[in-house]
């Protein structure tokens, strides 16, 4: 599309729809089966932008994008897609199938990293629905609204928000009680606005949350940042939509009120942003003062080519937006699927670093939000005879930990922070309990045995941590 072209209209596909897709008649029919048994347990959600502009409907099934899009048959275990094929293409039983896929989503670790158990802040003793404050100067808002999303991506690390499983969820249906949070949180300095994508809401709807926010008692909140994926999906929502231009002053009025607003885009591909209207709605966004910052996982099958990460930062820069993060695929959804060796990550990201230039040297990465923190490989080095991941906490639970070095055994295998273990004969990272290394000690014991424990499932047996 061009800039001068009409304006196009949101249509948005999921599995109930996407047979009215022209490009589905074309699909082979095992990627279609593929995706409609599936998509019962990961849900997906495209519109005709993606599929019109970004997807390469000639190198189906490895475009990127297409794999970003939809489901894939090696995302289950053969014996649970073999199971749902027949509940959902032989048997049709919809109580079954509803049992089954629960069974298996429980089974994906539905909520990494503490999200539901260490997150969620109480006030007058009772929990706040709707937010999350894991670190001390930042509180996450989900606003009931915006637990949608311009895409379901299925490595998503928020999947349950879209799939229906009212009890993994969480979602505030106003700002009145953040408002009232905040007021009591006077060492918070940031709101991030997340879900699901809160640009799917309309500028009015959103307005209804972000204005609150700039009221004089709320002087302490700086920066407010609101996550999307609507600047590599739906980039019309800045340009061509018909609040797009409210939309704009929206973000305008929050600067001049004196606030920061910062947008983190969701860009996992450099074919997000080569298309006109989307480095359009780039310089509509940075044109009135708020920033954009770049951020996405390292995917298998999705972007493990440095080269690629190298195009989509320097186009961000040159257009004005800021690389801010590259991070490593958390322990959800079909992590096997998706997931690479932290070693692979810091290769990828290594190269691509050293391609670009310093304006884009902004990214952090390879960088794990795990339970404890923000963790970021700086390196693989050999000290004292000893090959080691050098790492540190680029934010923490505990501020005391951040920007600490700390070292982990070099493990080719190892995806993520729980499968390290501390190098020079430590014990423990100077940050674990002894609760934290007997969670630990069994999830390794487990995968060495072949099977995968994921990180907020794993229950403590009455052992000793050397057991
Ligand atoms: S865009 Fe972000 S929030 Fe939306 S589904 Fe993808 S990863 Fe999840």
């Amino acid at each position: 599309m061009t800039f001068d072209s009409p304006p196009v209209k949101f249509k948005p596909y999921t599995r109930q729809t996407i047979s009215q897709a022209p490009q589905w008649q074309h699909l082979p029919e095992s990627l279609r089966e593929a995706v409609q048994v599936v998509s019962r347990v990961m849900p997906f959600r495209t519109n005709q932008y993606v599929m019109d502009e970004l997807i390469d409907w000639g190198k189906v099934p490895d475009d990127p994008i297409y794999r970003l899009t939809f489901p894939h048959q090696d995302m289950l275990s053969p014996a649970d897609y073999s199971k749902l094929r027949d509940l959902v293409l032989v048997k049709k039983d919809e109580a079954a199938i509803e049992e089954t896929v629960r069974g298996i989503r429980l089974a994906m670790n539905p909520h990494p990293a503490g999200q539901m158990t260490h997150n969620v802040p109480f006030m007058n003793g009772q929990p706040v629905s709707g937010l999350q404050h894991k670190y001390k100067e930042t509180v996450l808002f989900f606003p009931s609204a915006g637990q949608t999303c311009h895409a379901y991506c299925t490595f998503c690390f928020r999947w349950p928000q879209f799939v229906g499983m009212d009890d993994l969820k969480f979602d505030a249906r106003e700002s009145s009680e953040l408002v009232a949070y905040l007021k009591l949180h006077p060492e918070v300095t940031d709101v991030l606005i997340t879900g699901g994508d809160p640009l799917i809401m309309n500028t009015r709807s959103l307005a209804g949350y972000i204005e609150p926010l700039l009221a004089p008692e709320l002087s302490h909140i700086q920066n407010i940042r609101i996550g999307t994926k609507s600047v590599a999906y739906w980039p019309q929502r800045y340009v061509s939509d018909k609040d797009s231009d409210d939309l704009l002053r929206l973000f305008e009025k929050v600067v001049a009120s004196g606030k920061n607003l910062a947008i983190m885009g969701h860009y996992n591909h450099p074919a997000e942003l080569r298309t006109e209207i989307a480095q359009r709605a780039v310089k509509r966004i940075v044109s009135t003062g708020a920033t954009l910052r770049m951020q996405a996982p390292l995917i298998r099958h999705i972007n493990e080519d440095p080269n690629g990460w190298v195009e989509l930062w320097t186009t961000g820069v040159r257009l004005g937006a800021i690389p801010y993060y590259m991070f490593v695929e958390r322990d959800t959804g079909p992590s096997h699927y998706f997931e690479l060796p932290l070693a692979k990550a810091y290769e990828i990201f290594q190269s691509a670093y050293q391609q670009v230039s310093g304006l884009a040297r902004t990214v952090r990465g390879p960088s794990m939000s795990a339970f404890p923190g923000k963790v970021v490989i700086d390196g693989i080095v050999t000290i004292a005879g000893e090959k080691v991941f050098a790492l540190q906490f680029l934010q923490a639970r505990n501020p005391d930990w951040v920007r600490r070095p700390f070292y982990a055994r070099f493990d080719p295998t190892a995806t993520w922070l729980h499968d390290l273990v501390p190098a020079f004969g430590e014990k423990k990272f100077f940050f674990e309990t002894d609760e934290d290394t007997r969670h630990k000690t069994v999830h390794i014991m487990s995968r060495h045995a072949g099977r995968r424990v994921p990180e907020s499932t794993v229950e403590i047996p009455a052992v000793t941590a050397e057991a």
